[in-house]
């Protein structure tokens, strides 16, 4: 389906961007795609210390992000309810839109002494947006555990939109200090107060001072088999 999409005449291609994102990353896009990571049958990581499910928190970290945004930005909420999408759907939807940009909101996991926020990205275009949101996010996390860094990795939404694409993990679910923050509605409005200030300063000076672009990468687009979605 993925295929079958690109293989289309791309909303993103007519607007002059490289399929594959080597080229600088945007500036004065005006649409923002809030991706809520999970949904539905999806319950994404479960923290055992808090009993919130990942799907729940992404929703609401994303709503917020919406709010946070609008009246700056045309934003498109991926999903608004509890509902299951296929990352290939999530894709094909991304696609839909030109002068835009997709940021794809998760909570982590991993073992129990892992925690601070960690940004993927893999498109160039993708890179200087990947560092504010991770700047921004570290701005908010709690000191000294607040950088986990970028992670340059082929995931479905990271390599397969048309469109720059940023997935953002805000904190480990797996971490018990850390799930409690996360599951603190006052951090998550930070959090999201931090993540619009990030992509309000990608639209108004582009890549200016996220530092060097990285190498180019050609690689085809992330299927459900890979190792990491
Ligand atoms: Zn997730």
């Amino acid at each position: 389906m993925v295929l079958a999409s690109c293989a289309m005449p791309p909303v993103a291609a007519t607007a002059g961007r490289d399929d594959r994102g080597h080229r600088s990353g945007p500036r004065g896009f005006t649409t923002v795609i809030i991706d809520a990571g999970h949904g539905g049958k999806d319950s994404g990581a479960p923290s055992k210390s808090t009993g919130q499910l990942e799907k729940n928190l992404t929703l609401d970290t994303a709503k917020r992000l919406r709010t946070e945004l609008s009246g700056s930005f045309h934003t498109i909420l991926m999903r608004s309810d509890d509902s299951f999408i296929d990352l290939d759907e999530r894709v094909a939807r991304a696609n839909r839109y030109g002068e835009a940009v997709l940021v794809s909101v998760h909570f982590n996991s991993g073992p129990s002494s892992l925690r601070g926020p960690e940004t993927y990205f893999w498109r160039v275009d993708s890179h200087g947006l990947a560092v504010r949101l991770q700047r921004a996010m570290t701005q908010v996390s709690p000191r000294p555990y607040a950088n986990r860094g970028l992670v340059r990795r082929r995931l479905r939404l990271t390599r397969n939109p048309l469109i720059p694409c940023v997935l953002v993990e805000g904190g480990y679910l797996s971490n018990p200090a850390e799930a409690h923050l996360i599951c603190d509605p006052n951090y998550r409005q930070r959090l999201a107060g931090a993540l619009a200030a990030a992509i309000r300063s990608q639209a108004a000076i582009g890549d200016t001072g996220t530092g060097p672009l990285p190498p180019p990468l050609t690689s085809p687009p992330s299927r459900a088999g890979d190792r990491r979605e």
